[in-house]
């Protein structure tokens, strides 16, 4: 037996006043063929997990491409066309396929590349099953239902379970090629935006009912082998965009249906307990000081790299730089002409610069800095965990600048935030520093647990918690949270089964 393995992963944001090109893929991970054995076995990738589990039963492996552009704009129409390459039409004779997708990846023409992706695998897998794996983020599409036979979605966020839910997909796709079984799905799913702030699935909040509810159906004697829900990245902006509960069963789509609808009616219910709370920069400066002690948090999440936004915003160095240059503070940006204007500089030097908001534009002009060259380096780092745990990424040519007691941690590319492998990179030591600034909504949650505090910071940005404020061009009215008083029945769209069986 064999199956056909690959992953296609970016989140896109529609917001974002970037495109993500090849570079942003190769910056993280893109094999093909043998090296996606070779260099992703043992990772904490969905390929790691998948890996394991088909050689752990025996299965050979038919390997494609596998890629993950982490976060960022719209992907470019020619790195788009380059990454659908054409290895499974010579993979043949293969039993099964099994994909790592994230479900919110948008393209220059192509608002569903999972959807368009899939039915053109389906066209030439035939019969064989097709099994996915999604980030909790995916927007699920009838495409993309419709042209697979197995959808699980992450359990966690942060995620941490990407082998995981990569090898649950795979035991389901095993036992539907052996014939014990006849996987059905349903889905149930509702036009209702959460920014992420509050979908952690560990601890309490709404998202841990959420999982202990889902939990529940799953059983091992019973017909629902897996129950994952999709409250969806906010910022794609695409018409059909919403939360959405995926089930797979074992052969009993009306119990499957039933438990679809049960989640997205329980996740309505407690819409109300997502909304964030956030802090004007200068307050929150004031209030991270008056704790006494550090490292307290102070999180930009409208500028947040791990939704897509571009990490040049540069709102908290400006205040921290007038408010408090000596606290002790670390803040990262992304500027490859201040990094590569400090790099030819050299260490020790100090030069008169401009950094940050030199990208998104939107946000006010680059600040102007005097400071010292303390570090030049390679930007290369390797994630401690999450969906890239394992993988070594690169955020280019780097540098760290030093403007009184403030260290400003200065790259070319942008990386998606697990906890502080990129400031552990350029030397600088989290656990020492009085203020850190992070660019993610929730990570920091797990990754910094000896934080004395946090705040989400009030500034601007594509991936802005505040969604009614977001001028949407595709999304369709009414939809959750700026149709609050809509009748949830009204919101409901046609609960659809997908039973086409293959
Ligand atoms: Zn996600």
């Amino acid at each position: 037996m064999r199956v056909a393995l690959g992953a296609l992963m970016q989140e896109s944001n529609a917001f974002c006043v970037a495109r993500a090109g090849m570079q942003d893929f190769r910056n993280k991970y893109l094999e093909t063929g043998p090296n996606l054995v070779g260099r992703l076995s043992g990772t904490r990738t969905e390929m790691g997990g998948a890996i394991a589990e088909l050689e752990r039963t025996g299965v050979g492996i038919a390997p494609l491409l596998a890629t993950h552009g982490g976060a960022g704009g719209i992907v470019e129409r020619n790195c788009h066309q380059a990454l659908r390459d054409d290895r499974l039409n010579t993979s043949a004779p293969f039993d099964g396929v099994f994909l790592a997708l994230h479900g919110a990846m948008m393209a220059e023409g192509a608002d569903d590349v999972e959807g368009e992706l899939l039915a053109e695998v389906r066209s030439i897998a035939g019969s064989a099953p097709i099994a996915i794996s999604c980030d909790l983020h995916g927007n699920i599409t009838p495409a993309m239902l419709a042209n697979c036979d197995i959808l699980i979605g992450y359990q966690h966020y942060p995620h941490d379970d990407a082998p995981e839910t990569a090898a649950r997909a795979v035991r389901c796709l095993v036992d539907t090629i052996e014939g014990r079984m006849q996987p059905v799905m349903a889905v149930s799913k509702l036009p209702m935006l959460f920014a992420p702030h509050l979908e952690h699935t560990s601890g309490a909040g709404p998202m841990v009912d959420l999982d202990r509810i889902a939990r529940g159906f799953e059983n091992d004697d019973g017909p629902i082998s897996a129950v994952s829900y999709f409250p969806v990245q906010p910022w794609l902006d695409v018409p059909d965009m919403g939360f959405a509960a995926v089930v797979v069963s074992n052969g009993d789509v009306a119990t499957a249906e039933a438990v679809a609808n049960k989640i997205t009616s329980e996740a309505w219910e407690r819409r109300h307990a997502f909304e964030v709370e956030t802090v004007p920069v200068d307050d929150a400066i004031r209030a991270a000081l008056a704790i006494g002690n550090g490292p307290v948090i102070l999180a930009d999440t409208s500028d947040c790299v791990g939704g897509g936004s571009t990490g040049d915003g540069a709102a908290l160095l400006e205040a921290l730089l007038r408010l408090a240059p000596n606290a002790g503070s670390l803040v990262h940006l992304v500027d490859p002409v201040a990094a590569e204007q400090a790099a030819k500089a050299g260490t020790g030097v100090t030069i008169a610069t401009e950094v940050g908001n030199r990208i998104n534009t939107s946000r006010g002009t680059p600040v102007p800095i005097t400071a010292t060259v303390e570090r030049v380096f390679d930007g290369q780092f390797t994630y401690d965990g999450g969906f890239l745990g394992g993988v070594t990424a690169s955020m280019g040519p780097s540098v760290v600048l030093a403007v009184k007691e403030t260290r400003v941690l200065v790259t070319t590319y942008a990386a998606y935030e697990w906890g502080y492998e990129s400031y552990r990179a350029a030397g600088l030591d989290v656990q020492a520093a009085r203020l850190v600034s992070v660019k993610n909504p929730m990570n920091y949650r797990l990754t910094y647990p000896f934080a004395a505090g946090a705040f989400v910071l009030d500034t601007k940005g594509p991936t802005t918690p505040d969604l009614r404020g977001l001028t949407w061009r595709s999304l369709e009215r009414p939809f959750y949270p700026k149709d609050d008083s809509v009748d949830p029945r009204r919101l409901r769209q046609a609960s659809s089964q997908i039973d086409e069986g293959r």
